[in-house]
């Protein structure tokens, strides 16, 4: 069986020590919860209980966050990312060209309210 680390099963949840640990450590200063599903890693900031970070997983979906077809969502979507859960928002952060960081924030709420 073919494996490609940088492109493994949509869906699939690795165990941690992955590809994402270095930039994990560079952005956060150390290794916070964290779960990798695909091409992106969940990191959960607002110490949800385990029936919610288990819950994010399964229902994480990287369509309904980068949905406006757009190029920075269309990197997002083909290279993965950080996607950060604060308890109100969800920032997704990559490293861009050289040491840039791209990112950009998400309220579920407001978007709950205004999808039709
Ligand atoms: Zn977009």
């Amino acid at each position: 069986m073919k494996r490609n680390a940088a492109h493994s099963d949509p869906g699939k949840i690795e165990q941690a020590g992955s590809r994402w640990d270095d930039e994990l450590k560079e952005v956060f200063g150390s290794i916070p919860p964290h779960d990798i599903v695909g091409l992106y890693c969940l990191v959960h900031t607002d110490s949800p209980s385990p029936a919610i970070r288990r819950d994010r997983v399964k229902t994480f979906r990287p369509d309904n966050y980068f949905d406006c077809h757009c190029d920075m969502c269309q990197i997002f979507l083909d290279q993965g990312s950080i996607m950060i859960y604060d308890g109100s928002d969800v920032t997704a952060l990559r490293r861009g060209q050289g040491s840039t960081i791209e990112m950009v924030s998400f309220n579920p709420a407001a978007k709950a309210a205004s999808s039709n």
